[in-house]
């Protein structure tokens, strides 16, 4: 198994795209052998998110910290002191285990990772109907509040300019059809 070659995936859209339920929907498939890669971030936990399950959850303090240490593989202030960012352990962690990372970062992030690793990455953008429509998701997952929601809104208006950037664009307008078309573009990368 030494021929192991370690590959990443990166799936990045504006907030409330519908990028995570597609990144849950692919690590579920045993035959892809993938394995999320878990962010740090110095935001709060929100609702039943898990510390080293959905994020690493580090204070303000320890994250800059990491900064200055050069931990990290890319991390962004995705908001005001919303810190995140992906450790460089964490590939390690996830490519000695032979598994391939995926990832569920911001577009910044994951312009970053496909700079560092152009040949092994896949960078997939999750394209969400509408700005609308993305209002709407938000507002259903009633996580958090108005001034987050439209703080969330304003951003995905300039990341959804970088679409072009990316390897592959996914239209999530259906659900069914975004999950297939993410099944196929992961198969076909990994050459299955
Ligand atoms: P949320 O607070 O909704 O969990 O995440 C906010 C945004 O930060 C999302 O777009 C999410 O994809 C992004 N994000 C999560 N982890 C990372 C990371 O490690 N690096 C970067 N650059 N963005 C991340």
């Amino acid at each position: 198994m030494s021929d192991f070659q370690g590959k990443l995936f990166v799936f990045s859209a504006p907030s409330g795209s519908g990028k995570t339920t597609i990144v849950r929907h692919l690590l579920q498939q045993d035959k892809f052998g993938l394995e999320f890669s878990i962010s740090a971030t110095s935001r709060a936990p929100r609702g039943t998110e898990k510390d080293g399950e959905d994020y690493y959850f580090i204070s303000l303090k320890e994250f800059k910290n990491k900064i200055k240490n050069d931990e990290f593989l890319e991390w962004e202030e995705v908001y005001r002191d919303n810190f995140y960012g992906t450790l460089k352990t964490e590939v390690e962690r996830i490519w000695a285990e032979k598994k391939h990372v995926i990832f569920d970062i911001d577009v910044a992030g994951g312009l970053r990772i496909k700079s560092k690793f152009p040949e092994k990455t896949l960078a997939v953008f999750v394209k969400p109907p509408s700005i609308d429509e993305l209002k709407i998701r938000l507002k259903k997952r009633s996580t958090e509040s108005d001034d987050k929601i439209n703080m969330r809104i304003a951003k995905a208006s300039v990341e959804l300019a970088t679409a072009p950037q990316f390897d592959k664009i996914i239209k999530n307008y259906i659900l069914e059809d975004a999950l297939q078309e993410a099944e196929d573009l992961v198969g076909s990368f990994l050459e299955l």
